[in-house]
């Protein structure tokens, strides 16, 4: 299967991006694969995290703008941009950074006005599970989630251990 990237067009105004569909999606519907051509280890404005120590640069999807209730979902295990909820022609598509961003490069403040808005957008590693959780979150971020976890726990232990000599 090959899904192109044609039918998305980048949009600049005052030299700010943005990523519009030309046609109209339905909710699950397959948008277009992402490009895994350029790989780094670390992130850049240009990436998107799809591992552990794997960056991806991804074209055009790089004008994805960042919205705490977005409308497409980037699926980093399929390697797909799949509409989130029904999409109209016309329509900027942004996604949740960090359901696949570890830590951001280039951390900023959100401004999307939704009710659930997480303000500052940092990456995974700096919000809390109680919001994630409300989020559609790519394996490697569960996966590194709970290590952080694990090791929050193997402190504590290590301290109540310390406590007990
Ligand atoms: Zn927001």
């Amino acid at each position: 299967m090959m899904v192109a990237m044609d039918t998305l067009a980048v949009k600049t105004e005052n030299k700010f991006r943005s990523l519009i569909t030309k046609q109209a999606y339905t909710k699950g519907e397959i948008i277009c694969e992402i490009p895994t051509e350029k790989l780094f280890d670390k992130a850049n404005r240009y990436t998107v995290q799809i591992a552990r120590d794997k960056h991806t640069e991804v074209g055009k999807l790089s004008a994805l703008n960042h919205s705490c209730d977005p409308n497409v979902i980037l699926d980093t295990e399929r390697l797909l941009m799949v509409a989130r909820r029904d999409i109209e022609k016309g329509e900027e598509l942004s996604f949740f950074y960090p359901s696949t961003e570890w830590e951001m490069d280039a951390p900023f403040i959100c401004l999307c006005g939704a009710s659930n808005c997480i303000h500052v957008v940092a990456g995974a590693r700096f919000l809390p599970l109680s919001t994630l959780e409300n989020h559609y979150l790519n394996r490697h971020i569960r996966e590194m989630m709970i290590q952080l976890l694990n090791n929050t726990e193997g402190h504590l232990t290590q301290l109540l251990e310390n406590a007990e000599k």
